[in-house]
């Protein structure tokens, strides 16, 4: 049907991105699962099966372009459409080493996933969206992506990673693509991998407090930088 919405979400087999996959089949969505490892993948998506989640899966690492290029055109030919997009993949790799101080290929590598990722994944993506002259995209940022706070150190090269990713959001807000929206949010701190057991969100209520920027109308935010449905100063 026409009106069946097509969502993916990179990085989905684990963590926050998990809950956004679950969520938006809740939803009603039509779901990507997008994972770098389709053994990860397919497990993530076998689980999601027993509460009778539909949900297909492709294959993106967000570091190689080809893979991007060629999930981009697998959704083209499977749905001919993609109407939310979830930049959800991301790393932290600083070792509590000041910028000048750290290897190099910890700012590289950060800024390979958790920027060029995200610009390479939108660029494949956003003509599917241009087509149908509608789009909503969301960027999973982070409160380390705010020049106003400066108290963390030994993280500048995931802080530099989401400062960017922010200003990249607020650029191609900028540059007026129709009805398509793109807003960055900040889940808060969350017990996965990557923020640990002692975290006080779950995944679920990380993944419950970005979703609204998903279903957005014509009159809502674009290029904003939001945690809890509240826009934030960065
Ligand atoms: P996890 O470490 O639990 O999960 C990260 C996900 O990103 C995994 O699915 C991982 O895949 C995937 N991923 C990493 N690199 C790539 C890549 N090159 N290509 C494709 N997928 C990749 O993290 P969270 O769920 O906590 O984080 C999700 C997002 O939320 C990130 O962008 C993070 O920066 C952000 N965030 C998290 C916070 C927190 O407290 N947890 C706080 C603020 C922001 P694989 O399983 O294959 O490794």
């Amino acid at each position: 049907s026409r009106d069946i919405k097509v969502a993916l979400v990179t990085g989905g087999n684990r963590g926050i991105g998990y809950e956004l996959v679950k969520l938006l089949a809740l939803k009603g969505f039509k779901v990507i699962l997008a994972s770098r490892d389709p053994e990860k993948g397919h497990k993530a998506i076998q689980q999601l099966r027993k509460s009778n989640l539909d949900v297909s899966f492709v294959s993106i690492d967000v570091d190689n372009r080809e893979s991007i290029r060629q999930a981009s055109a697998t959704v083209n030919e499977r749905y001919g459409r993609l109407d939310v997009l979830i930049n959800n993949a991301g790393v932290y790799l600083d070792e509590n080493r000041k910028l000048v101080a750290m290897d190099p290929s910890i700012l590289e590598k950060t800024m390979a996933t958790n920027f060029f990722g995200v610009y390479h994944v939108i660029r494949s993506f956003i003509p599917l969206m241009e087509k149908q002259g509608y789009g909503r995209i969301i960027n999973v940022s982070s409160e380390y992506g705010a020049m106003s706070e400066m108290s963390h150190q030994g993280v500048g090269a995931y802080k530099l990673s989401k400062l960017a990713l922010n200003a990249l959001t607020q650029l191609l807000a900028a540059e007026n693509h129709g009805d398509i929206k793109i807003n960055a949010a900040d889940p808060g701190w969350v017990s996965s991998d990557m923020g640990g057991p002692s975290a006080p969100r779950t995944p679920k209520q990380a993944a419950e407090s970005i979703l609204w920027l998903a279903t957005i109308g014509p009159e809502g935010p674009n290029g904003g930088f939001f945690r809890d449905e509240k826009r934030i100063e960065w």
